[in-house]
């Protein structure tokens, strides 16, 4: 079976994992972390969207309007609602998935206080328009989602460093993980102050018991991503029977995980040590995947392919078609796994249809129509080629 999503994760990590006397591994992390990213500071988080309500809160935003994507993770407007603000959406734009930076200015009010500005799936965003719009409006917070784009360029300039700061999400799903785990980085010695004081006040230590039980979280990843465990899991996945243990969220309700104020763990930050040293490798693989789709799956009329641009993460490859259903169930018949990854538009979901939202009329035909292709290192040349073969030779029309 080949998984949609797979962490490159394996020995390594485990061993370095288990390295319980080399302490003092959360710093090592930070600055390690800071110069890949090429920016002064970094700070770790047990998560992004903690990073993101500590960012927002050290703004001084609370009571303020945050304008985010209508078409990104919905931690994003949770973590946004949990600092004491209140979203506002803006619709995504066709061509790339990311915020329409044209509708941008129109959502911006008195009470804005800040823009969250994604690179989704590793596509960068026009940071020529994040300039003109910072240019505009100089009192607006600009904050860089780079959950999906770590190292992503806009004409050779990180997505990172444009804006006052940015935070990345470090989870299994994630270009390179420490099990769970987020980081924030900045230029701003202020900011940085003020991060490192809310942590010591905000977050509880880590207990020896969280560090088992993520030790334990890394093993079981490890173990369910071999691809004959997979398989079963898969078949239990479909049967309905994970139904509990996997939908990650509810509709109906903004929620933060119960461990969110909990810091990150050495463990994690041995595990994300080890992933920094194989993150250009990650990229690089992503990237020739994504060549492969974009030359092999051209011809294939039902198929809208993302734009390849040379500074892409290429975190995710995803496609759209009205006959997602079909593919996904003919490639499972093949041993292929596909699925769709961000199957909702936020301000059509329960608890945020009441939030202001700047509507294109574009994202609301995403869901159902999403799929993301394979380009984790568990897919190789060969499994990538089988995949284009396969979609090339469905018949849906
Ligand atoms: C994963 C993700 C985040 C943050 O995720 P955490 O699970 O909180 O670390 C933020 N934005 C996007 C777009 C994401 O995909």
């Amino acid at each position: 079976m080949l998984a949609r999503l797979k962490a490159d994760l394996g020995l390594a990590e485990i061993l370095a994992a288990l390295s319980f006397w080399r302490g003092g591994a959360v710093q090592r992390f930070e600055s390690r972390f800071s110069e890949m990213v090429g920016q002064k500071h970094a700070i770790a988080f047990p998560y992004g969207r903690t990073g993101l309500v500590a960012l927002l809160k050290v703004m001084g935003l609370e009571g303020r309007e945050v304008i985010c994507p209508a078409y990104t993770c919905v931690v994003v407007p949770h973590a946004i609602v949990t600092a004491g603000c209140t979203p506002v959406f803006v619709d995504s734009a066709e061509a790339d998935f990311n915020m329409n930076l044209a509708l941008l200015e129109s959502a911006v009010s008195e009470k804005t206080g800040a823009v969250i500005i994604t690179s989704i799936f590793g596509h960068p965003a026009d940071l020529d328009a994040v300039r003109a719009f910072r240019v505009r409006f100089p009192h607006i917070k600009i904050i860089q989602d780079c959950a999906h784009s770590f190292l992503a360029c806009w004409n050779g300039e990180r997505v990172n460093v444009v804006g006052d700061a940015a935070f990345f999400g470090l989870n299994v799903s994630k270009i390179m993980t420490s099990v769970f785990g987020g980081m924030v980085s900045t230029d701003s010695d202020e900011l940085n102050q003020k991060l490192h004081f809310l942590s010591s006040e905000l977050l509880k230590p880590a207990s020896r018991k969280k560090s088992l039980l993520r030790l334990a979280y890394l093993v079981s990843v490890v173990v369910a991503f071999n691809k004959v465990v997979y398989g079963l899991v898969n078949r239990l996945e479909r049967s309905g029977f994970l139904d509990r243990f996997v939908k990650y969220y509810d509709e109906s309700v903004v929620e933060m995980p119960s461990d969110y104020l909990i810091s990150m763990t050495d463990v994690e930050a041995r595990v994300g040590l080890v992933q920094c040293k194989k993150y250009e490798k990650i990229v690089a693989h992503r990237r020739q995947l994504a060549g492969i789709y974009h030359r092999e799956l051209r011809s294939v009329s039902f198929v809208r392919l993302p734009q390849l641009l040379e500074g892409s993460t290429c975190s995710h490859f995803v496609i759209r078609t009205k006959y997602a259903v079909e593919i996904i169930s003919y490639m499972l018949e093949h041993g292929v796994q596909l699925g769709e990854l961000i199957d909702y538009q936020i301000p059509s979901m329960s608890s945020y249809t009441d939030a202001s939202f700047l509507d294109g009329g574009v994202s609301k035909h995403w869901p159902g129509q999403v799929i993301n292709l394979p380009v984790h290192m568990g897919c190789s040349i060969k499994d990538a080629e089988r995949l284009c073969y396969l979609l090339k030779n469905i018949k849906v029309e």
